[in-house]
């Protein structure tokens, strides 16, 4: 367990907005996981359901941050000495633990973030996938490995694979368990420490995962959190950081990549999207609208693989439309700590403002409005009705820009590679979906689009659920890649070690330069003959 460095959060009874699991001990015991003095400032949260406080959390200053640091470092020593199979018990304990507790953790990320059970659970989905992927990989992609040696046979080389040290993870409020615990697990298992800022709105769930992974097992110090605003605590995680994990907007992702440029420190950045589904006229229709319901509309449309763009083929596009507005309007908006909601709410005020904002810009330029386009003060502060538009043109600001909500538009297109030229016209390339009754002619659309990853028939989660293969955005949508072995080589530093026997490069006593250079061409030339890479 780490050492308890907080004073107990001062949190009066207010529980009107706590599902029954997020009870006063617990949140106690989470708000004691943060790094920061016993007389911390507090910072309270709200519940996006019913805008009523939640909980208060002590914020971390700057000299917390580097207290983490140091804590984390000397932790990370002994955790970088432990084998594979030690950290494999402890992520998967982790992992066994998250399907037990499901419920705790469903209830706090609704609490927190105001999105359905339905999306919340596909979070825990996510982790335990992650969880088990890197559990079990790890030692067959970070293990030493025999390399081709310079001279065959005289060179015995073995790359080697080290911890970077303390990783800095900045995880977002949209996906608040995903994005804490799923770039931090890979780090883990690489022998990392990790000091971590989760977004204040959602730390408590952050907070949760760090404090069942303790549970299963991870000594002490490993896994520090802070708490507090990027523009007070950012610079010194930067200063202090061995290498930098970003989730967020691209804005805050060039000042992060520019820092860690300025600090020869490596960089991941998971930014934004302006993501495209293409609905082909061979489109089998119901499943497209189903799918549509899917990519547009889950946590609110504040997930970045999410559809803000849909091209639809002219032959099919009266009825595709038909079909998704009759499901759009049929779709249950509400709070409810249960699966009975299809559509939760926004999770802030500024998120609020951004969609109704792009939506009434949108519709006072022009635009149709075919389902929503209103928010709903009567179900909770900050609900706003699964919207789809029409008739959008580029000087509306929805047309390029992300909204992060749950607003979609509709465009024609006439041919593919129409299709194409229109979905890739942003300077975003994360997410891309692909409706196809071929399953050939899908896959070649998709190997043409800039996007990081690419769903045919589906439309986020085939891709991101393929946990073995990397996924992260082109373009604006960011740098490097999570899943897969990129999402845990990139927490390490590859060292090769060569080992010279006999002789090198250089002539062995006795033979001429002469006779040791023809020999050298000639074997040169054999390998070649033999297919030697
Ligand atoms: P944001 O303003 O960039 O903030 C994201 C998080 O990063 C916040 O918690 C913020 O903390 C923190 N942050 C920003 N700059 C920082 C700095 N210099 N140092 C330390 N922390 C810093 O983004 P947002 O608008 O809240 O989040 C939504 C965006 O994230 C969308 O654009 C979405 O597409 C993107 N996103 C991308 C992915 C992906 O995997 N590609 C996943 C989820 C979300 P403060 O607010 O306290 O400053």
């Amino acid at each position: 367990m780490t050492t308890d460095h907080t004073s107990p959060a001062t949190t009066a009874p207010r529980r009107a907005d706590r599902p029954p699991t997020l009870t006063e001990d617990l949140v106690t015991r989470l708000a004691r996981r943060v790094t920061a003095a016993p007389d911390a400032a507090q910072v309270t949260k709200t519940a996006p359901y019913s805008g009523a406080e939640l909980t208060d959390l002590p914020i971390s200053t700057p000299a917390d941050v580097d207290t983490a640091f140091v804590r984390a470092r000397a932790a990370q020593k002994r955790w970088a000495a432990t084998s594979f199979a030690e950290r494999k018990r402890v992520v998967l304990r982790f992992h066994d633990l998250l399907l037990e507790r499901r419920n705790e953790a469903l209830d706090l990320m609704q609490a927190e973030s105001g999105k359905t059970r339905r999306d919340a659970f596909l979070e825990v989905t996510d982790i335990a996938i992650c969880s088990r992927y890197y559990a079990r990989s790890a030692a067959g992609l970070l293990s030493p490995k025999r390399r081709r040696g310079a001279i065959p046979l005289l060179t015995h080389t073995t790359e080697l694979r080290h911890p970077k040290g303390v990783v800095a993870v900045i995880s977002p409020w949209n996906y608040p368990l995903s994005m804490a615990a799923g770039d931090t697990i890979p780090a883990l298992m690489a022998g990392n420490s990790v000091v971590q800022k989760p977004d204040t709105q959602t730390a408590l769930t952050a907070l949760w995962a760090m404090d069942l992974m303790y549970q299963a097992g991870l000594p002490a110090d490993v896994w520090q959190m802070v708490v507090g605003r990027g523009s007070s605590i950012g610079d010194t995680l930067m200063d202090n950081a061995d290498y930098m994990m970003f989730t967020g907007s691209t804005a805050s992702g060039r000042r992060i990549a520019r820092d860690a440029g300025e600090r020869l420190i490596g960089a991941s950045l998971e930014l934004g999207g302006k993501n495209a589904m293409l609905v082909l006229d061979d489109a089998d229709i119901d499943r497209a609208a189903d799918g549509a319901i899917n990519a547009c509309f889950p946590s609110t449309g504040q997930l970045c693989v999410s559809m803000e763009r849909l091209y639809v083929a002219e032959s099919v596009r009266a009825e595709f439309v038909s079909a998704f507005v009759e499901r759009t309007r049929k779709l249950q908006l509400g709070g409810a700590y249960d699966f009975s909601r299809d559509v939760g709410s926004l999770t802030t005020p500024a998120q609020l403002e951004t969609v109704t904002a792009h939506v009434d810009d949108a519709v006072a330029k022009g635009a149709t409005v075919l389902a929503g386009g209103r928010p709903r003060p009567d179900l909770g502060p900050l609900f706003y009705e699964p919207t789809i538009l029409t008739d959008v043109t580029p000087d509306m600001t929805l047309y390029t820009h992300e909204t992060f909500g749950p607003v979609v538009s509709i465009y024609p297109f006439d041919d593919i590679d129409d299709a194409i030229a229109r979905a890739d016209a942003t300077p975003y390339g994360l997410n891309a979906s692909v409706w196809t009754r071929d399953g050939a002619k899908g896959r070649a659309v998709a190997a043409r689009l800039h996007a990081g990853t690419v769903n045919v028939n589906d439309a986020y989660a085939a891709a991101w659920g393929s946990i073995d293969s990397p996924m992260g955005g082109m373009g604006d949508s960011g740098l490097g890649r999570r899943h897969g072995a990129e999402g845990i080589l990139k927490y390490t530093e590859a060292q090769t070690v060569a080992q010279q026997r006999i002789t090198g490069f250089t002539p062995p006593a006795g033979i001429s330069y002469d006779t040791w250079a023809t020999g050298l061409t000639t074997a040169l030339k054999i390998m070649k003959r033999l297919g030697i890479r």
